[in-house]
């Protein structure tokens, strides 16, 4: 077995797709040597040894062995020895799992510095201060890492201790940034370092080479254990058990002097995928200090600057000739990866060193952007596209935002960098426990931190917003939120948190935990208050409608929607539904005029009032069917007839205004609609007196709603349209609720047809929402035009969950793994899905050119529309803002 992998010029064991192998840095450092990209030489210990090491809780003699031969190539291969008093070579160890984990996992750097080997390394630089300040960074890395965390000893905070030190050692010489610090003062900071370590940590820091670089290997090893590693994965869903791999490299230095620096950038705009490079970058720093926050970054190039930047020195006027060749490498690098990279670079005096590359984290905007782009460049097929975004991504650019109004009338309480674009409205809350525990109340959150950190996720991920005072585009907070494509501000620079008492001061104003903060995270406004959020214009967004279009040319599965009036008919059109799939005549009764005689009908004892109530609404619904039958024709509207769960409908016995109200109109006494209420209470309304089931007790609804869609349709023709109506008849158990209703609608229909001398070219079918309806699909299908399944009915009834109280205790279910994901958003495919299956099988058999569909809230979801794929459905069925995501889902079906 092979445990070491060396990377650099000439000697490149590995390539990208040994990611399993090498994790994701280390296949990449090898495939960028490959390249020839200059890439400081190294080995990548391979992520089976890091599951192998925590098992066994040692190195063992094999892995020790391949690692010193490497270790030897390595040291010829650049002529300097690890350890040489006269040479010496210094080592950077970082982690690397397959995927990436921001923030998550650990990294040392200029291991090989000792009491024996600062000497030479002066003689050789002859820069003293250099190394000194190599000398502090090993030792408050190694110490945090090595000595702390890798040793369960997390309470120490050695690293805030550290740093005291330096913020102490500053304000005394009253300078400014770190790299001012003298020789003399870094001599002074690591005596006390030590004797801080000593004393906290309870051991010496090592003056022995080798013991630094075991103990940094093992570290990084066990730091895939450690609890924000652990909790990233679990949010992530990245598998516990891949392991992570190390890579050992010949350290470069940025903080050689004006000559050297480092940086990080994207080879386009993470946040709106333009094609420009950007980033940041510091002069004579090491790498860590860009992401830090410690020093504000430089922007890498003009279209970086921000307003906080705008007169801060780039790397394209400082290293003119360095960067060019990052451009080069940019594009070297996007036509070998096909997508854009996340790099991190250093300059050693003068010369450019690549440290990393990996595909770049990006908000949903950037990423549609970028995949459309690069189609465009000619180095990705439409079918990549689709491959590439996820319905994540296009939930993203759907986001919420401040209402540009409202947002006007407001003026920022601060500015910051636009991490993560998008509006956020919440509570002020300072720690990631508070916002978990607030969450848990049902309460907004907007965290508001100094700086997040990985112990931070938890909490970040249940907060609408994420606000930090430190940081930069490329920080954590920046990185994870983008990821997330959560509302996020970073380097908000006028915040001033008092963290003990849970206060924020802007401008000298206070604002305490609890107070309502706006960010609108695409400008990096902050508001006080709460501001009126509103949808995205997504649908102006060519990229967008250029992707929608790819996805048509793609997919098989066709995708109507859900809409019950003529604007969200308009809406689901310009949204690309083919149809409709559900018009629920029930909920175009909501409004308060018409419900009234929804109500009337319902408590009519008497045929005579329930017609006359009935009647009442018949010009709603022909105005209605006629603009929504309108809006669609030529596609299909399927108008299920009616279906309301009476709860729904009924004033509550306890509303004595309301009944009063009725009581006057329907000119009864209020005791008689009292009584009638109670008459019709159901134990479990969603399994009562609905659906078919009403209209086979009261023919009169059917009657008046066929009336009302054909009228509609006449009109529509004789105007010269094509309206295409699907009449539904929902809530059927077998085939005899079908004929029934079938019979009636057909009667009505010739009626009209007879009266007006036309044709009219319509359908009857009827929802599979009931496990007896599945069961007896193939005498249904005889009799029926098409199948829609209302999954939600379905779900509940064969479940034997009530829809209503489900949420009461459906915690408990995930609590103790009986159900990981909510039946009711994605379709139980053990179970309620097997009935589908069944189903579409036996009505297929009667009728084998069926049409089938799905309209239940399951047909936006896109685990449930791949499983619509799988069995055949010819659509599914949305809600008009999931319409996209339909339609990207179903395109992925067929790739
Ligand atoms: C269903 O049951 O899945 C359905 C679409 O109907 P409703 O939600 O209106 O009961
Ligand atoms: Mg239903």
């Amino acid at each position: 077995m092979k445990y070491v992998y060396l990377f650099g010029d000439g000697i490149t064991e590995g390539s990208a797709n040994q990611q399993n192998i090498l994790g994701g840095k280390g296949a990449n450092l090898a495939e960028m040597a490959n390249l020839n990209i200059p890439v400081p030489p190294g080995f990548t210990i391979a992520t089976h040894v890091c599951n192998t090491f925590l098992k066994e809780k040692k190195i063992n003699k094999k892995i020790v062995a391949a690692t010193n031969k490497a270790l030897k190539i390595i040291e010829k291969k650049i002529n300097k020895k690890l350890g040489d008093e006269k040479n010496p070579l210094l080592l950077s160890v970082r982690s690397g799992a397959k995927i990436s984990m921001p923030g998550m996992m650990e990294t040392v750097l200029n291991i090989g510095l000792t009491t024996k080997t600062i000497p030479a390394l002066i003689k050789k630089t002859k820069n003293e201060k250099f190394v000194y300040d190599s000398y502090r960074r090993l030792i408050m890395m190694y110490a945090d890492v090595v000595m702390e965390k890798a040793e369960n000893k997390e309470e120490v905070k050695i690293r805030e201790k550290l740093e005291l030190i330096i913020e102490k050692k500053k304000q005394k010489q009253k300078i400014k940034n770190d790299s001012d610090l003298s020789v003399q003062d870094l001599k002074e900071i690591i005596v006390q370092f030590k004797k801080i370590i000593k004393k906290y940590l309870g051991c010496e820091f090592p003056n022995s080479c080798k013991e630094q670089l075991w103990g940094a290997i093992e570290a990084v090893f066990k730091s895939w254990n450690g609890k924000r590693a652990v909790q990233y994965r679990t949010i992530e869903s990245i598998p516990h058990d891949w392991g992570t791999a190390v890579n050992v490299q010949a350290m470069v230095f940025g903080n050689l002097g004006h000559e050297s620096g480092t940086g990080v950038a994207f080879t386009r705009n993470p946040s709106n995928g333009m094609n420009l490079l950007y980033g940041e970058w510091l002069e004579n720093a090491q790498g860590e200090d860009v992401v830090a926050g410690i020093r504000t970054p430089q922007p890498i190039n003009e279209t970086s600057k921000t307003s906080q930047t705008k007169n801060s020195k780039t790397l394209e006027t400082a290293f003119p000739v360095v960067y060019k060749k990052l451009l080069a490498i940019k594009k070297k690098l996007e036509k070998h990866y096909l997508d854009m990279q996340d790099i991190e670079f250093t300059i050693e005096n003068g010369k450019l060193w690549m440290l990393q590359t990996r595909t770049g984290k990006r908000t949903g905007e950037a990423a549609i952007r970028i995949a459309i782009d690069l189609k465009h460049e000619k180095l990705i097929t439409n079918k990549d596209i689709i491959v590439r975004i996820s319905p994540k991504n296009l939930n993203e650019i759907m986001h919420t935002k401040v209402d540009p109004e409202k947002e006007l009338e407001n003026t920022p309480i601060a500015i910051g960098l636009p991490a993560s674009p998008g509006g956020a409205c919440g509570r002020i809350v300072f720690t990631a426990d508070d916002a978990e525990k607030w969450h848990k109340q049902k309460k907004k959150v907007i965290l508001v931190r100094h700086e997040t950190s990985p112990e931070d996720v938890q909490g970040m991920h249940v907060s609408e917003g994420i606000l930090t005072a430190k940081g930069g585009m490329t920080s954590h907070a920046a990185l994870v939120a983008r990821g997330w494509g959560k509302p996020c501000i970073v380097g908000c620079t006028k915040l001033n948190i008092d963290i003990k008492n849970k206060v924020l001061y802007i401008n000298d104003k206070k604002y305490k935990q609890g107070d309502w903060l706006t960010l609108n995270s695409s400008a990096g406004m902050v508001y006080e208050q709460k501001i009126k959020l509103v949808k995205s214009n997504f649908m102006d967004n060519p990229y967008f409608i250029e992707l929608m279009n790819i996805t048509d040319t793609i997919k098989k599965l066709h995708v109507r929607t859900n809409a019950d009036n003529p604007k969200d008919a308009q809406l689901s059109k310009k949204l690309g539904a083919e149809g409709i799939g559900l018009c629920r005549t029930e909920h175009m009764f909501f409004d308060k005029k018409r419900i009234r005689n929804v109500q009337k009908m319902i408590l009519s004892d008497n045929k005579e009032d329930r017609k006359n109530a009935i009647m009442a609404l018949l010009p709603y619904q022909k105005n209605d069917f006629y603009r929504i039958l309108k809006t669609m024709s030529p596609l299909p509207v399927t108008i299920r007839l009616l279906d309301p769960p009476l709860h729904e409908f009924l004033p509550s016995q306890k509303n004595e205004k309301l009944i009063k109200n009725l009581a006057l109109e329907m000119n009864v006494k209020p005791k008689m609609i009292i009584n009638r209420i109670i008459d019709l209470f159901e134990i479990n309304p969603m399994l009562g007196h609905r659906g078919c089931r009403l209209a086979i007790s009261y023919p009169e609804i059917t009657e008046m709603q066929i009336e009302a869609i054909l009228t509609a349709t006449m009109k529509l023709i004789k105007e010269g349209k094509d309206p295409r109506p699907e009449i539904m008849i929902p809530l059927v158990s077998g085939p005899h609720e079908f004929i029934n209703q079938r019979n009636l609608v057909k009667k009505i229909a010739e009626k009209i047809e007879n009266k007006n001398k036309i044709k009219i070219n319509y359908q009857i079918g009827t929802m599979i929402e009931l496990p007896r309806a599945c069961l007896t699909a193939d005498q249904i299908a005889k009799e029926a035009d098409f199948f829609s399944f209302g999954t939600n009915d379905l779900t509940q009834t064969t479940f034997g969950f009530s829809r209503d109280d489900i949420g009461s205790f459906i915690q408990h279910y995930f609590d103790n793994n009986i159900l990981t994901e909510d039946p009711f958003k994605t379709i139980d495919i053990n179970g309620v899905g097997q009935l589908i299956k069944g189903a579409v099988s036996k009505g297929r058999q009667s009728k084998p050119k069926l049409k089938i569909g799905i309209c239940g809230e399951h047909g936006g979801d896109p685990k449930s529309i791949k499983f619509c794929g799988e069995i055949g459905l010819n659509y599914v069925s949305c809600s008009p803002y999931r319409i996209p995501i339909a339609r990207l889902s179903a395109a992925k079906n067929c790739i």
